[in-house]
């Protein structure tokens, strides 16, 4: 699938095409599917974003490459690239659950929580919810964790009845024990 490309971080060839990480340095290609906690520098996450748009015009149906285009556009604070790029990844891929993880990611990461519209915070909880339905046991605990930092930081907040959405998802009994231990990249991002 990639191929012919360096590493964003040290500039190593990839050894193959399709290498989940840089062989000499240990950096993930794919940041969505990294589970540890890697540090990027500003000079690579621009490398990152050169080597994503390279992937995906190449590849428009390589899901994780576009995804991970929109953690690196919120991470460089590129808020309206990654909102535009995170509802279109939602129409061209409505039954992966990532991409309502993201599109989450992006409407809660541009601004504070409780600063959200009403309207938008509405949104949040109605993806959560479908990402959450359509998401594998593995990747349910990071909807937990949004669902409860809405809930408390939105509706709570503003004395505004939390929606049967986030109360769905917070009531189905989820592991989130690996969260604590294991931080998702997405909900580090958030703080
Ligand atoms: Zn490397």
């Amino acid at each position: 699938m990639i191929e012919g490309f360096n590493c964003p971080n040290c500039g190593a060839p990839a050894d193959h095409a399709g290498a989940k990480l840089c062989t000499y340095c240990s950096t993930p290609f794919i940041l969505t599917r990294s589970s540890t906690q890697i540090s990027i520098t500003n000079e690579s996450l621009g490398k990152y974003t050169d080597l994503y748009k390279r992937i995906t015009k190449d590849d428009p149906d390589f899901f994780d490459a576009q995804i991970s285009l929109v953690l690196i556009y919120i991470k460089r604070k590129l808020f309206p690239l990654a909102d535009n790029l995170s509802k279109k990844i939602l129409e061209d891929f409505p039954d992966e659950s990532s991409a309502y993880l993201w599109r989450v990611m992006s409407l809660l990461s541009s601004g504070e929580i409780r600063k959200l519209k009403l309207s938008q915070a509405r949104e949040v909880a109605q993806l959560i919810h479908t990402g959450f339905s359509l998401s594998s046991e593995e990747g349910q605990p990071e909807f937990v964790m949004l669902a409860k930092r809405l809930g408390e930081e939105y509706f709570n907040n503003h004395s505004v009845v939390i929606p049967d959405e986030i109360e769905e998802v917070l009531g189905v009994d989820v592991d989130t024990e690996y969260l604590e231990s294991n931080q998702s990249i997405a909900i580090s991002i958030l703080g």
